[in-house]
This record gives C-alpha cells, structure tokens and sequence, in this order.
C-alpha cells in the first residue's frame, strides 16, 4: 500500500512548527532579513523545541525521531521564512548528521550533545573557491599527518553556520593521500578558534539573508590525529552520503517555500481589489495560483517519496535527485509567479513574497546544482554522460 496520511507523532510536529513559524517567526524575520542578522533567538528557541536533534537518538539529547520528521520540520519552516530553514537544514544534515553517522563513541559524545539541543552548530565544508560540482577532481585542500596532528592547507567557499558564535566545528573534506591518480579525500574535524583556521566575513548574498555564509581559509591549520571523521580516505564516499541525504532535505525546504508562495496568494487575493473585484475573482489569477497549488503538491509528494524511502533503508539516489529538482524548479515557478499577483507589492522586501522569490534562486545551486542532479537521475537510468 502506498500512503501519504501523517501519523499523529508526524502530524503533532507538523502542526507545532507550522504554529512557531507564524507566532515566532513570522513577526520578526521581515526586519532581521533586511538587516542581514543571524537569528540567534530564534535558533535557540528552535534548540528548545528539539527541532536540531529530531533525527537523533535520546543519549546524545536528540528527539528519537526520524529523517522524515526532520524533513517535514523544514517544511513548515520554509512556508514562513528559508534563511530559518537552511541554518536548521545545514545544522542538521551537513553539520550534525555525519558526526552521527560516521563518528566514533567518543567524537559523538563529544560533539552531538550541544548540536542536538541547538546551544552549538556545525558546518560542512566541501565546496571550494575553485569548484563545487567537480568534488574530488577540483578539490585542492590537503591534509597531511605530521606526528599525531593533522595539518591542513586550503580554502573552502560558501559553507553555512560556520562563522556564527554559537558554531563549534567544521568538518572539511581535504586530500590526504594520492591512490595512483585519484585523490584520496578524508573529512577531519575542526573545532572553531583552531589557530590557522581563518573565517572570512560573511558574503552579501541575494537571498538567505539571514543565514550565516561564509569563506574559510586553512594556513598551517593543526588538529589531533584523532579528529579524522570516518575512515581514512572515505570522505568522499561519506560526502556522496551525506550529500543525498541533504538533498531530501533541501527539497522538503524548497516544497515549503513553495507552499508558502501559495498560501501567501490565497490571503493577498481575498484582500486586494481590481477594477472593482477582488483579485481572486480574476480566472487569470485563480489559474496562476492553482497551477501553485499543483506544484506545491507535487513537489510535496516526491519528497516524501525520497524521505519515506530513505528512513525504510531502501535505495533513494535518485529519488532524492528527482525530489530535489522537483522542488527547487517548483519553489522557483511559484515565487515568480506570487510575485507577480502581489504586483508592485511584490518587489517590495517588507512582503514575505519578495523574501521568497529572492531565496528561491539558490535552491538550484546548492547541495548539487539542478544540472548536477540531472547527472544524477541520468547515471541512475544507465546511461553514461560522456556518451
Ligand atoms: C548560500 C550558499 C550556501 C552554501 N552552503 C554550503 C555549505 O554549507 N557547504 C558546502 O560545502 N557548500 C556550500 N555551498 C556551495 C554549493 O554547494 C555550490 O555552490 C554548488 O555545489 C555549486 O558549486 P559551484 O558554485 O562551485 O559551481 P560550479 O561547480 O562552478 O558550477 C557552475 C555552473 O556550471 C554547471 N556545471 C558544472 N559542471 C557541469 C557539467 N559537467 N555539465 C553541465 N553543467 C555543469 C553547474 O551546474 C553550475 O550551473 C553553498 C552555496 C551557497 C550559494
């Protein structure tokens, strides 16, 4: 049987995030997205309501819940605002999630504890200045064993929550070793105020106003031996993992900003009037937002096809590539278009509309470009980019 009904522990969360996004959220995140600010109170209350810890077990703090929970988390975040969203997605997914899966006893007691409870956040670096699509072949950060220490050399751009006061590592993927003309990539812990690891300031981005991006600069940059994460040249195997997770996640997101642009819609054209009409009475308009509704729909639907598959063990690659595509295409279609009911409204910032369709964009490039997704869903038919 194939359902999509929540059960009530699904559906309690789904309500509850739905509730704090439009008392807590909705208020304030016009003003401190104008400002560029990190939402630190915010992202404190979110580490109180369990929200950074919902896919992981109760020992390290965490809510017991699954990936599916966590997913459907930042869809109700993203319907209200998605620079909230991408720090809870980024925390969570990149940051907390490979230090759950591949970490030892000791780095997991460690680290999740803070992480689950959102006192402390960690970031993921893979993407550098010089490419992000083309990991390993670009990849030009190295690592080497001196001693018991590892010392790293490089860059990493655009990596998210890693210069917040609140951030407490990075892991970075770096090249530890050559096996003839491959690299071998390994990820390795970095404790934020590690001397030689230098945070640039934040990027002035077009969207995601207010989540924390930054460029991050690794000189001589020394940490323990033991702060390897995984296996010694796995990292890369691990980033593939870590990656097609995130991007169930990251379509969940975008189905929520989609979502969003609808319900936004369905307020603005009971309320503004038109040659003596309301704007909902237009078939122009009624068109617009049901084929938003669709979108939403659907976009819905694959991602929890994706997150439904992935928390039952099954194979979800493609799946999540599709759900991925999917929802960022439809996140994309619906924000133009909630822009364009608004009208001149819609070009205005105070409206979280224009919010929207400024951090719609980005859904296409991050965690796998939408052309990186197509690579993807077409290796999984079989068939062979290079022809
Ligand atoms: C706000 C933001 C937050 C981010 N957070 C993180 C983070 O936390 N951690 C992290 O590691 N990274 C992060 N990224 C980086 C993001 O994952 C990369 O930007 C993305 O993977 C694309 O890499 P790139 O920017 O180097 O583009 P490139 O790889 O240079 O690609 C440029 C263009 O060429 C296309 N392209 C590349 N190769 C091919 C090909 N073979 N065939 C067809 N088209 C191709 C791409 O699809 C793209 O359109 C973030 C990015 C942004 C903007």
């Amino acid at each position: 049987m194939v359902g999509f009904t929540l059960n009530e522990e699904h559906e309690a969360l789904r309500s509850s995030v739905e509730d704090f996004a439009r008392e807590v959220i909705a208020p304030v995140i016009g003003d401190l997205y104008e400002r560029g600010e990190f939402p630190y109170d915010i992202v404190s209350r979110m580490g109180k309501m369990g929200l950074f810890g919902l896919p992981f077990p109760e020992e390290y703090g965490g809510m017991g819940g699954d990936f599916f929970a966590f997913c459907l988390a930042l869809h109700e975040l993203a319907r209200v605002d998605s620079s909230v969203a991408i720090t809870l997605e980024a925390g969570v997914a990149l940051g907390a999630m490979p230090i759950y899966r591949f970490g030892t006893a000791a780095q997991k007691d460690h680290w999740l504890p803070d992480l689950c409870q959102g006192e402390r956040l960690a970031a993921f670096g893979l993407t550098e200045p010089g490419g992000g699509s083309d990991i390993p072949g670009g990849m030009r950060t190295t690592a080497q064993l001196d001693g018991d220490q590892w010392v790293i050399d490089g860059s990493k751009a655009f990596i998210t929550n890693s210069g917040t006061s609140i951030t407490s590592v990075v892991t970075a993927l770096a090249i530890t070793g050559r096996n003839g003309a491959r690299p071998e990539i390994s990820a390795i812990m970095v404790p934020s105020g590690t001397r030689g690891l230098i945070v640039g300031s934040e990027y002035s981005k077009v969207g995601w106003r207010c989540s924390d991006t930054r460029e991050l600069a690794f000189s001589d940059c020394r940490v323990p031996a033991e702060n390897l994460l995984g296996g010694i040249g796995r990292g890369y195997a691990q980033f593939l993992q870590t990656l097609d997770e995130g991007r169930v996640a990251i379509a969940a997101l975008a189905a929520g900003l989609a979502q969003g642009c609808v319900d936004e819609c369905l307020r603005y054209a009971a309320q503004r009037t038109a040659f003596g009409h309301e704007l909902g009475h237009y078939q122009a308009i009624q068109f617009k937002i049901a084929d938003m509704a669709a979108r939403a729909h659907v976009a819905r639907l694959s991602w929890y096809d994706a997150a439904a598959r992935l928390v039952a063990g099954e194979p979800f690659k493609s799946q999540a590539a599709i759900a991925k595509l999917t929802c960022s295409n439809a996140a994309m279609d619906n924000s133009r278009d909630a822009t364009q009911i608004f009208g001149g409204y819609g070009y205005m910032n105070e409206f979280p509309v224009a919010r929207f369709y400024r951090d719609a964009k980005v859904l296409e490039i991050g965690e796998g470009t939408s052309e990186v997704q197509r690579m993807v869903i077409a290796r999984q038919l079989g068939l062979d980019r290079r022809g």
